[in-house]
């Protein structure tokens, strides 16, 4: 790779964090003048950016080819058609971006290629013997999100690495997931991340197993669990939810007053009862209008996910719709609901024999309420968001909580497509069956992110050596002279040559225009060269990741990059080999 100079290159800096931008990854990949919005939610990559998603996506090609699957690449313009034959053209919502052309065809931009891709090999992967064959892209996709924020962690325009697998068995699948779930862990610990894999809910692209890649950090959108001694954890939306309702000392059904008492904090505090003692009710209805209650421990909130899983359509009520049966918002419990109401109650109050819960009337608590004694309990089910101090469901531990960046996720998708596209293969028999298949998808822009969001501090961006946008960058204190300029020019000649993406910066700047920038944009390794440092015979060496800056003899140096151009030569070994 040629020597790039600071003074060519269109990296427009800015001192001042921008106003919209809220997280560090977005201010920062602003100000070191990687990227510029260009509409909500849509983005152009200046070149620093660019060469940062090209090294992503390198990675992610590299561990793609790792596992055999074959890169295409496909149009972003999709016809209509294909997603009325999945039936996600009318299940997809406002997200998908939508348009007719000239002659009044249906388009849409692609969110994601499920359909075109069963479209693609339904007529031509025919034989048993041609499977597994697993195919990917890297791609730009379009949603229009509700809310596009936070930079590159939720954009409308964003680049993804999408690969779908045609298997013949659900064994079949099970093996292309797990070495994807490998080749996806290597990715993010290429990219430098500090990750967690987590059992995770499939939302809109269907199918049940399924994998999150969780990149940690605090920005980040997605409530975490983690368990402390094992490798487990969850996206709250799906985790399992094993906790611990505490018994009250009432066991006899006692009505009680509790005037003013209308949430389960103030029903606590008004009985000097812990919020576990209590049991928590919503009431919503199923696809076919019936009216459920549910019962989950007070300390807990529904999980309107599981609560679907259980109950098909399941919706909340409105206020309104409470009242018109007859329900006192604040003190529904389920002894003496009216006939035609349903109960569902969360497992873990299985526990626990008598609750202490609403009693239908307004202002008024039963305690000791039995279920089989006071009332019938038609499904028990997990119903509750999982949280911190949960009990981990593999071990037992008590889980803490974190936040994470989605940064991949993997599906096992079945014949979801497959069957509704009409996508079969002959088998061994000659007989047709459907592919099962599994898709999996990395977003690279939010990647780059990801790893901002990780790798910063007061000053800018730390860049992992693995995707920085160069490695070395070489801050010659004076140029155009005769004795400073060619030596930095002899030293980024010498790093190029040992393998390395040099950056020289060579602007007419005061010296500490340069180190601010350099500190900004989040060169790995930076190194000064000045009169001074000359005459002693010295380079000043700074490893931007640590602060940590040294003088290193010249001639030292040299040695040690040739030592380093006759070994390994790669670049994430250059700090430990040559600086430290
Ligand atoms: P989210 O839950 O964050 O909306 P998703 O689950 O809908 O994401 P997938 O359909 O699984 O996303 O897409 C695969 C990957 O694409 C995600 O893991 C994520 O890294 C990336 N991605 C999805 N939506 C966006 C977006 N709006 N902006 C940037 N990257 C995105
Ligand atoms: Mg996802």
């Amino acid at each position: 790779m040629s020597i790039t100079y600071m003074s060519k290159l269109y990296a427009p800096t800015l001192r001042d964090d921008p106003a919209d931008a809220e997280i560090a990854s977005h201010k920062l990949l602003l100000r070191a003048g990687m990227m510029r919005k260009t509409a909500a939610g849509v983005y152009t990559y200046l070149p620093l950016g660019k060469r940062v998603l090209a090294k992503i996506e390198e990675i992610v090609r590299d561990e793609m080819d790792a596992t055999g699957a074959q890169e295409v690449f496909m149009p972003a313009l999709q016809p209509a058609e294909l997603w009325h034959e999945s039936g996600r053209w009318d299940d997809y919502g406002p997200e998908l971006m939508r348009f007719n052309d000239r002659h009044d065809h249906g388009f849409c931009l692609g969110p994601t290629h499920e359909e075109l891709i069963t479209a693609l090999v339904r007529s031509e992967l025919r034989s048993y013997k041609q499977l597994p064959t697993t195919l990917y892209q890297i791609q730009s996709k379009y949603r229009d999100e509700i809310r596009p924020r936070f930079g590159l962690l939720r954009s409308r325009e964003f680049i993804m690495k999408d690969a779908y697998s045609f298997n013949e068995s659900q064994e079949s699948l099970q093996k292309t997931y797990d070495e994807m779930s490998v080749a996806y862990g290597n990715i993010c610990d290429r990219c430098g991340l500090d990750y967690r894999p987590v059992e995770a809910d499939s939302g809109q692209i269907g199918g049940k197993v399924t994998t999150e890649f969780m990149a940690l950090a605090d920005a980040g959108e997605a409530e975490l669990v983690t368990c402390p001694d094992c490798s487990y954890a969850a996206n709250t939306e799906a985790g399992a939810c094993i906790c611990h309702p505490t018994q009250y000392e009432v066991t006899e059904l006692t009505e009680i007053e509790t005037p003013g008492v209308g949430s389960i904090a103030s029903l606590a505090e008004f009985l000097g009862i812990p919020e576990t003692s209590t049991v928590k009710a919503m009431v919503g209805k199923d696809e076919e209008g019936c009216v459920w209650a549910l019962f989950i421990p007070g300390d807990h909130e529904l999980n309107e996910i599981k609560a679907e899983r259980l109950i098909p359509g399941f919706e909340l009520l409105t206020d309104e719709e409470l009242e018109e049966i007859g329900l006192p918002k604040g003190s529904i419990g389920p002894v003496g609901l009216p006939e035609k109401v349903k109960v569902a109650a969360d497992e873990n109050l299985k526990a626990i024999t008598a609750w202490v819960v609403g009693a239908n009337k307004d202002g008024f608590h039963y305690a000791g309420a039995t279920p089989g004694r006071d009332f019938t309990v038609d499904a028990w089910a997990d119903l509750s968001v999982v949280k911190p101090g949960d009990d981990c469901p593999h071990c037992g531990a008590t889980m803490t909580g974190c936040r994470g960046i989605e940064v991949s996720q993997v599906f096992q998708l079945g014949e979801k497509y497959s069957r509704t596209m009409g996508a079969t293969y002959l088998d061994a028999d000659g007989k047709e069956q459907y592919f099962i298949m599994g898709c999996y998808g990395v977003g690279v822009s939010r990647t780059l992110a990801a790893i901002v969001e990780q790798h910063n501090d007061e000053k800018g961006i730390i860049w992992p050596m693995t995707v920085a946008p160069a490695h070395v960058c070489v801050i010659p204190l004076s140029v155009g002279d005769d004795y400073v300029a060619p030596e930095a020019q002899r030293l980024a000649d010498v790093l190029t040559a040992a393998g390395l993406e040099v950056v020289v910066d060579d602007r007419k700047d005061r010296p500490g225009v340069k180190f601010n920038d350099a500190d900004l944009i989040g060169w790995p390794v930076q190194i000064v060269v000045g009169k001074r440092g000359l005459d002693e015979g010295n380079f000043e060496v700074k490893v931007r990741a640590t602060g940590e800056k040294k003088n290193v003899a010249t001639g030292e140096l040299y040695e040690r990059i040739a030592a380093f151009a006759q070994g390994t030569r790669a670049p994430e070994d250059f700090i430990a080999q040559v600086i430290e």
